[in-house]
């Protein structure tokens, strides 16, 4: 069943009002029917607000209690458009872009929609990668090329994990780590990898923890036939996310929120082979329902980045 938007006409066509936006929320949240939580009631009423009254008892429901739109002082049509240019568009859409696409008064409030729907993005007990998969690390960030295992200034070192299906890349995971030390990378792969997959890494000191039963590992070692390019598969995610952080978010990205945005460019890539691209936006609402909400407090506790080009405006209206 295809319960999404394949095109900008019919999204606008589809979300046009409140009840319209709010009706899809009620339908993802309540899939297999609606179920009043005091009496078990199967029938509601509208009210016409973000409420529904059960029919029986009269309990009022809140479809967006509990989920990221949970006390919005905008309408859900605005978050629905913000939702659409996330994952309507192949790359995403930077805060800056957002606050022009959506016509939002402030900066702030886009790049606070943006971080409470990446939040949204990662599936709580996903499964792990398996099969055949490759790992590395990598440095994100900061001028001068990192020394391995060492750490280097201004820069974070990444964990990246990439399936290898008939020598194409399958899914994808990965996690900020604190070093290359073996006492980082043997959880890093712990995290994201099912025991029984083989692990192909370089010959690096800290994957030496993975070992029979839990994990088979295949060291690829330098030869002339294959040169440096060891790991081709994770190495081609290496350098895809390291080309969307500096084209669509300008490489405008701290440390502190490195993982919401590699959970972003995870969500996308590992639904790059959807027909639809509307099926995304159906995938990130259904998640955006189950999570729970981020409180703006919680983000505020967070420092913004700043954008050269555009003034902040320090009152939050997310
Ligand atoms: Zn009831």
């Amino acid at each position: 069943m295809a319960n999404w938007p394949d095109t900008l006409l019919e999204f606008e066509e589809r979300f046009a009002t409140e009840k319209a936006c709010r009706q899809y929320l009620f339908e993802i949240r309540w899939p297999s029917g609606f179920r009043c939580p005091r009496c078990g009631g199967a029938e509601v009423w509208s009210t016409g607000r973000e409420t529904y009254r059960c029919r029986r008892c009269d309990r009022q429901v809140s479809v967006t209690a509990g989920t990221i739109f949970h006390d919005t002082r905008f309408p859900l049509r605005t978050w629905f458009r913000a939702i659409w240019s996330v994952t309507a568009q192949k790359h995403g859409i930077s805060a800056l872009g957002l606050q022009r696409a959506l016509g939002l008064g402030s900066y702030r409030t886009a790049w606070v929609w943006l971080h409470k729907l990446r939040r949204a993005m990662v599936r709580p007990g996903r499964e792990r990668l398996s099969g055949i998969v490759e790992v590395d690390e990598t440095y994100i960030g900061g001028e001068r090329p990192g020394k391995r295992g060492r750490g280097a200034a201004g820069k974070t070192l990444v964990f990246v994990a990439t399936e290898v299906h008939d020598r194409r890349i399958g899914r994808i995971r990965m996690q900020r780590v604190n070093d290359a030390s073996e006492a980082s990378l043997t959880p890093a792969v712990r995290n994201n990898v099912e025991p029984g997959s083989e692990v192909r890494t370089d010959d690096w000191s800290g994957y030496v923890g993975l070992v029979p039963p839990e994990y088979r590992r295949t060291i690829i070692h330098r030869d002339a036939t294959i040169g440096d390019d060891l790991l081709p598969y994770v190495n081609r995610v290496v350098s895809l996310v390291k080309r969307w952080l500096l084209g669509t978010h300008q490489g405008a990205v701290r440390p502190t929120h490195l993982d919401y945005y590699l959970d972003e460019f995870t969500f996308r890539f590992n639904r790059r082979t959807s027909r639809s691209r509307g099926m995304l936006f159906y995938r990130l609402i259904q998640q955006a329902v189950a999570v729970d909400p981020v409180t703006n407090d919680a983000l505020r506790a967070e420092s913004l980045p700043k954008p050269a080009s555009v003034s902040v405006v320090g009152e939050s209206s997310a």
